[in-house]
């Protein structure tokens, strides 16, 4: 039999475009047609299965699947026993907990002995615990935000990523409870020719993700000022100095993060660097 591993991703919503935007940029092909459940890429030994978000920890789990793309609020309610191999910085979000707009918020106490509409029983009520307040939490699997104001609870825990959903509904948003983001996460008894083929796999990864982050530098600067403009870009062993065309000028060539780029560039310019060019690159491997 052929060896090829399988990854469980999200069939469409908001983790399925950069699920799979990351694999393409892995270098890894595959087709993924509307209506699709499975696909086979045709230049690496991986088969996708394309499931809800909610079933992946679960799969992975059982070992339907060997490696899954979720979030970690999905991972954390689940409680399924996998290995999270990886965030990857995508699909980032929080829990919150919400009340009325007019409701005077008091501290956490103000959900005590109330009821709570979420679709995260499990995160709410460590939470709950963790902070010493009894309250009921009421289940619902979707549409949360409307449970307030039909009388179902006096509170709701729900994503939120910007709260103009909350708005909309009349809530606001009081209290953090869990930060989020995609993750990959493995089955935790697997084979060794698996786990080499997850290897190969994780070495891609973070050379799309390092590639993400860094910046390829060019500046001109003249002779006297490279010294300093080194010390400022370091770059991944040294930066590269070529010589321009008009004598006592050089250029200098380095690969750095990008907010360290930003947080130089005022000295960079003070020691007399011009011609600032910042070009993405797309994969980088040290
Ligand atoms: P499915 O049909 O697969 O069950 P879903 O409706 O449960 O999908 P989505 O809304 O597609 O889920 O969200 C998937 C995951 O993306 C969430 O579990 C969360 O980790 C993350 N997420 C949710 N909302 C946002 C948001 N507004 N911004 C970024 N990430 C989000
Ligand atoms: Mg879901």
């Amino acid at each position: 039999m052929e060896q090829i591993i399988r990854i469980a991703v999200q069939k469409s919503g908001r983790l399925s475009d950069d699920s799979l935007s990351l694999i393409k940029e892995c270098g890894i092909k595959f087709y993924n047609g509307t209506g699709k459940l499975k696909s086979t890429s045709t230049n690496f030994p991986i088969e996708f299965l394309f499931l809800r978000d909610d079933d992946i920890p679960g799969y992975v789990a059982d070992g339907v699947a060997d490696l899954g793309i979720v979030g970690e609020n999905e991972l954390v309610e689940k409680d399924k026993e996998v290995l999270t191999l990886k965030k990857l910085g995508f699909s980032k979000c929080r829990l919150s907990l919400a009340i009325p707009k007019g409701q005077a918020y008091p501290g956490v106490s103000y959900f005590e002995g109330k009821n709570i509409a979420t679709s995260y029983p499990k995160i709410l009520s460590d939470y709950l615990k963790k902070v010493n307040v009894s309250a009921s939490i009421h289940e619902i699997s979707g549409s949360v935000e409307i449970a307030p104001s039909i009388g179902l609870a006096e509170g709701i825990c729900d994503i939120v990523s910007s709260g103009s959903t909350l708005m909309m509904n009349g809530l606001k948003e009081v209290e953090e409870i869990f930060k989020s983001e995609a993750v990959l996460i493995a089955n935790t008894k697997l084979e060794a020719w698996k786990q080499e083929i997850i290897d190969k796999l994780l070495f891609r990864i973070n050379a799309v993700q390092k590639g993400k982050s860094n910046k390829y530098v060019l500046l001109n600067a003249p002779n006297e000022s490279l010294e300093k403009i080194v010390s400022l870009i370091p770059g991944m062993r040294s930066p590269t100095i070529l010589p321009l065309a008009q004598a006592g000028w050089s250029s200098v060539h380095s690969v750095l993060q990008e907010d360290q780029f930003w947080e130089n560039i005022e000295e960079l310019r003070a020691a007399g660097a011009e011609g600032i060019l910042v070009v993405p690159i797309e994969k980088m491997i040290i």
